[in-house]
This record gives structure tokens, sequence and C-alpha cells, in this order.
């Protein structure tokens, strides 16, 4: 197919009427043109740009619904993470191709385009290197082909349990590796894998101190297209940690070694001062926020508005996955805003009007940008990730186009995505994936296997 005729088409500038989409061959928007005649290969009705996931973790999609049943003690993030430590010792390569083939699949019928995977799921359950050292790396991108999602793996350096260069745990022996293993897995992943873009995660400053990162980098080469993620201050007993252990709180240490800039992406940066929300926004860096499993947790409210006032930006992501819709993480988003403020339309802070609209711009395009990916807009030059909506959805056809992307967000609806398209080509028509039945056999399989049934 080489071009699209969209009716209605959500363009950087806003809603556009008969709009013409040139596609080029590499699986970009070639050219845009607006009050167009019908003339094209296919037609469709409403059509916007795909979300970018920039925060996942595959395996934990298992872990949904199975870690709400209360403990013996108040159950927190840290009793919650004694099952997801559980269910990871226990994990083969085969089991996460067939949790994360499910879980893309379940992305792509929800609206997501593209997924940065936080991957430190590396060694075999006994703690060595697989005989193929990159084996669980393989499994997830061999899974993200399969579904037609793009991915932004991630590799996770992770060191120790905690602050102060502490051992890793037993529960953690899959996960840590030496700076110099790690920079040899990348470069691998580099190697092995030419259609995804390969970043760096580090995965806490509890488990990587600021000379490894540093190490990392230098190893790696910093340069655009090149993503660097952390989880950061997701916690408040992680600040307090942090705090008594280095004298400094985790952001305040990241922005005063001079670490972040627009190509590192700062999961959660929940428990933050005006300072440091300040020095992120300035930084360029992009706010990962992860709502659902941010509530699930119990971790805390991100201040967005302040955030948005510094001219921040942020992206959404589905962590450990409680939800997979990117609607749905962007009305928790403003509700908790809403929550804690007692005024409404928080995420409003420019020009703007519409909180559907401007959450949904924001997070597909820092969404994009968190990934080194280029798209996120219908624009010339960025890769052809779209949507088309479903019109029935929310009944978007009668609350009028400047509402169609509140209706979204704010309105009862049913899912509102009818056909995905990734890098020029449709992964799924009519709101479900060729591929679902058989993820979903092989997902039970899975849990059979595991014995999580
Ligand atoms: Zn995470």
């Amino acid at each position: 197919m080489e071009s699209l005729f969209a009716r209605l088409a959500l363009l950087p500038e806003g809603w556009r009427e008969n709009v013409r989409i040139g596609l080029a061959a590499d699986g970009t928007i070639a050219d845009v043109e607006t009050g167009s005649e019908a003339v094209a290969d296919e037609g469709v009705g409403i059509l916007m740009p795909g979300f970018s996931n920039v925060h996942s973790h595959a395996f934990q999609r298992a872990l949904a619904g199975r870690a709400e049943v209360a403990g013996d003690s108040d159950d927190s993030f840290w009793t919650w993470r004694d099952l997801m430590y559980r269910l990871a010792d226990r994990l083969t390569p085969k089991d996460l191709t067939s949790i994360s083939r499910l879980l893309y699949v379940e992305m792509l019928e929800a609206g997501y385009t593209a997924v940065g995977e936080f991957h430190y799921l590396h060694h075999d359950p006994a703690g060595e290197l697989y005989e193929e050292p990159i084996a669980m790396s393989l499994a997830l991108a061999h899974a993200a082909a399969e579904a037609g999602i793009s991915l932004a793996l991630l590799p996770v350096l992770y060191r120790y349990s905690d602050f102060g260069a502490r051992p890793p745990e037993p529960a953690q022996r899959r996960f840590s590796t030496t700076p110099e293993q790690f920079v040899a897995m990348v470069h691998r992943l580099r190697d092995r894998l030419d259609d995804c873009i390969v970043g760096v995660a580090f995965h806490s400053l509890r488990a990587v101190d600021v000379g490894s990162m540093r190490d990392v980098i230098a190893a790696l080469g910093q340069h655009p297209g090149f993503p660097v993620h952390i989880h950061v201050a997701e916690q408040a007993r992680e600040v307090e940690a942090c705090l008594q252990l280095c004298g400094q709180r985790p952001v305040e240490m990241l922005l005063l070694e001079d670490l972040p800039d627009e190509n590192w992406c700062l999961i959660h940066a929940t428990h933050i001062n005006d300072a440091e929300l300040r020095g992120i926004a300035a930084s360029g860096a992009v706010a990962g926020l992860c709502p659902t499993t941010e509530a699930n947790l119990g971790d805390g409210i991100f201040p967005l508005r302040s955030f948005l006032q510094c001219e921040g930006r942020f992206a959404i992501g589905s962590d450990s996955h409680v939800s997979l819709d990117p609607f749905e993480e962007l009305r928790w988003l403003e509700y908790g805003q809403r929550l804690q403020s007692g005024k409404r339309l928080r995420a409003v802070t420019g020009n703007g009007r519409h909180a559907g609209f401007e959450l949904v711009r924001s997070a597909a395009v820092n969404g994009a940008a968190a990934l080194s990916l280029n798209a996120g807009q219908i624009a010339p030059g960025q890769r052809a990730n779209l949507l088309v909506l479903d019109p029935n959805a929310a009944l978007v056809d009668t609350v009028g186009e400047d509402n169609i992307l509140d209706a979204l967000v704010f309105a009862p609806r049913r899912a509102p995505v009818d056909s995905v398209m990734v890098d020029g080509r449709w992964v799924l028509r009519q709101g479900r994936h060729p591929l679902r039945d058989l993820a979903v056999a092989e997902y039970r399989a899975c849990c059979e296997r595991l014995r999580l049934a």
C-alpha cells in the first residue's frame, strides 16, 4: 500500500478532515495532504498516531491478578516484590516468549505500537550465563517480531541489592551482572538485533552506583538514538535510604552528577521536590509515568501539573501490566491530580483547552522520543505507526471532533482501536490480532507448566 485516506486525522496542528497520507517503502510517512480528494489505496475513518509504551517488564504480565491476596503483614511494594521475584525465579526463555507474545498482542489491540522493554531477567535460574548469553533478550525480540510491535530493548544493569553496594540477594542472581558482562551483552544485542532499538537501563540507584553508570555510558558511547532509562524515586523508603546512605536524594544525585539529558527517561520519579522537578524538566529527560501500576503498588502521585508548568515532558508505560490501555493510564494520571488538588483539568497548562487532547498528544510524542523512535505524530518522515479508531467506541461521532480524545479518556466506552499499523504495515484489523488465539493457547500452556493456575 502506498497511500491512505482518512476522513479525519490527528495531525500535529489538530484534527483535520480529508487527509491523504503517502507511505514510503521503508515504513515511514512520505507526505501528508489535507483537504484532499479521496484518491488513495485505502480509506479509513478516524486516524491518530499510535502510543509508545515506555516501560514494560513483560514477564510481570503473568503476575497480574495473582498478587491481590492479603499476606500476614501490611502489604506493600516490598511484599509484592517478593511475589514477583518468586515468579522471575522460574521462567525459561520459552516461558518468556509465551508470556510476552500474548502481552504484545494485547498491547497492539489496546493502541500501543511500540514498547520499551526494561529487561533484567538475564541469567538462568542458577544465576549463570545461558549458553547464549542473550537468550532471554532474544525471547522478547522474537515475541515482539511475531506480534509486529516496534521494540526498544533496554537491557538492565543490576549490580547490588541496595544502597552502599550491598551484594545481590539470592533472588536477584538472575539479574546481576558486572559492568563488563553487561557491555558485552549490549554489544551482542546490537550485533544480533538490527530491527529494533537497543538502549540501556540502570535498574535504580539502589542497584547501580553512579561510577558504573558512567563506565557503561563511556564504553557504549552516548548519542542520539540511544535511550537510557532508570527507575528512580518510586518509593518514599528508597528516597529516605538514599538520603541516609549517600547524603542526597536519588533525583538530586543524578542531576548533581549531570547525567540526565534528552536521551534519558526517568521512570516513576514519584517522590521529587520542586528543585528536582525543575531539574528534570530543564535536563530534557522524559518522566516515564505508569499510573495504574503506581496506584496498584501504592507508590504515590507524580506532581504532573507543576512539571508541565516547567515544560517537563512525560510519557506513559504499563510497567507491571495491571492494565493494558493507554487511555486508562492517562485517565488515572489526570484523576490522581484531581483527587489530590480538589481541582479539575490539571493536565491543561498551556494554550490547550482539552484535557484528553493534551494528555494523548504528550504521551504519543514524548513516548516515542523516550524510546528514540521517530514516531508519535502523523507527519512526513515519521514512522507510520498509526491507529484507526472505532467510531462506535465512546460514540465519538456524537461528541464532535474536538472532544474525541476527551471522550476516549473520560467517557464510558468499549475497546476503541479498530486497526493498527506499524511501520506502514497493518498488524491487526477489526480490533483483533491474527495471533490472538495462538498467543492465548501458548500463554495457558505456560501457566500450566509453571503451575500458576
Ligand atoms: Zn519498572
